[in-house]
């Protein structure tokens, strides 16, 4: 007897895939993620302790509050323009900003200039950053997309972003390159296919010489690379990406579901598990280039936050707050450790052609 689907999720592709044939790779993942009835963004709060997985914001409030003080750099070195907007992509419960906002709250004319912008497509998460984000007191303005945002000088900070956008995954067969599809098994299971036709668009220069089997990943970034040059068209921008993933384009499958703190199979729980696959930093490099960015040489977490004064930001904070000495300890030296998310996490800074280079990277 063929076993019932899943999940509502699960049913609603598999009757789909039933009628209309095989979807994408990038499709499934779109639909996990963002379909408006059963996507996992659109109906679960996701992050933190309790729910699917944690982010270095949720680990320690040191990690917002330096990003919120590179902001301020970056602002002045733009010649602190007033009003200006500082943008957040995928803000989640909106932890980093309130911690951002809390450490801006002392520079000088930046409460003044500051207009806050939260780029969210999630209702659920949108609650949370409104709750997160009323004690400032500033006015926070909401959009859907980044294609929503209107010019302005800039400054966007995004956590987490770049993993969750939509994938392509192209393989290797004995009949040349094919994209890779989702179909349903003999017993009416979602099951990963390849399409039939050839796969006719460029491939990285890894797929020159891959063997049978190898597969490749795509992420389409000149979306979001295309809506910040041109709200930089006459205005600076300085942006920050941090996510985990690789510094250069390899091959090799990386799609993964997270629910509850652990791995599980894709199509376990469709919609109801997050569904992730590592940034490719070369590739994402090279969207904001061929945007007209300057981008700036790639950092590890680690790095980055090190160069900002993580370890003195955290021993103020220890002398402030002895009791809890020992947790902030610990938080902080997960954000940076080197086997963990300190080196697997990656910063990509980039910055409209006219600016000085961004502050905490390497410059070398
Ligand atoms: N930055 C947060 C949350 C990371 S989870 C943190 O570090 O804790 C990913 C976030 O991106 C969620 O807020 C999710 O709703 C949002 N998101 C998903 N797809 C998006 C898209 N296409 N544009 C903007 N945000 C998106």
């Amino acid at each position: 007897m063929t076993p019932a689907p899943s999940t509502p999720l699960a049913k609603a592709l598999t009757r789909r895939i039933a009628e209309g044939g095989p979807i994408t790779v990038r499709a499934f993942m779109d639909a996990c993620l963002t379909d408006p009835e059963h996507g996992y963004y659109r109906t679960r709060p996701a992050i933190g302790g309790a729910a699917d997985f944690i982010t270095a914001p949720e680990i320690s409030q040191t990690f917002g509050e330096l990003l919120g003080l590179w902001s301020a750099v970056a602002w002045q070195a733009m010649g602190a323009p007033s009003p200006f907007q500082l943008v957040e992509l995928g803000p989640g419960r909106g932890t980093m900003m309130a911690d951002a906002l809390r450490a801006l709250g002392r520079v000088a004319g930046f409460a003044a200039a500051v207009r806050i912008v939260l780029v969210e497509p999630s209702p659920v998460l949108r609650e949370m950053q409104r709750t997160a984000l009323g004690r400032t007191g500033l006015d926070v303005q909401w959009v859907d997309d980044i294609g929503d945002l209107v010019p302005a000088p800039s400054i966007l900070l995004a956590n987490e972003l770049f993993d969750v956008l939509p994938i392509t995954q192209v393989v290797r067969t004995a009949d040349g390159w094919r994209e890779r599809t989702v179909v349903l098994d003999a017993e009416d299971r979602l099951s990963f296919s390849v399409a039939r036709e050839p796969w006719l668009s460029p491939l990285p220069a890894v797929a020159a010489h891959a063997p049978v089997g190898a597969l490749v990943e795509l992420r389409d970034l000149s979306p979001i690379a295309g809506a910040l040059a041109r709200i930089g068209a006459r205005e600076p921008v300085a942006a920050l990406f941090i996510d985990y993933g690789h510094e250069a384009t390899g091959l090799g499958d990386t799609l993964q579901a997270v629910r509850r703190h652990a791995a599980e199979p894709v199509f376990e729980a469709p919609g109801k598990a997050d569904l992730t696959a590592h940034v490719d930093f070369e590739a994402a490099a090279r969207a904001f280039t061929d945007a007209g960015f300057q981008v700036e040489r790639l950092s590890t977490q680690g790095e980055f936050l090190g160069a900002l004064g993580i370890a003195e930001r955290a021993s103020r904070l220890m002398s402030a707050n002895p009791a809890r000495a020992g947790e902030i300890e610990m938080a902080v030296a997960r954000l940076m450790a080197p086997e963990g998310m300190g080196s697997r996490f990656k910063v990509l800074g980039v910055r409209s052609p006219g600016l000085p280079p961004l502050p905490g990277f390497h410059t070398a």
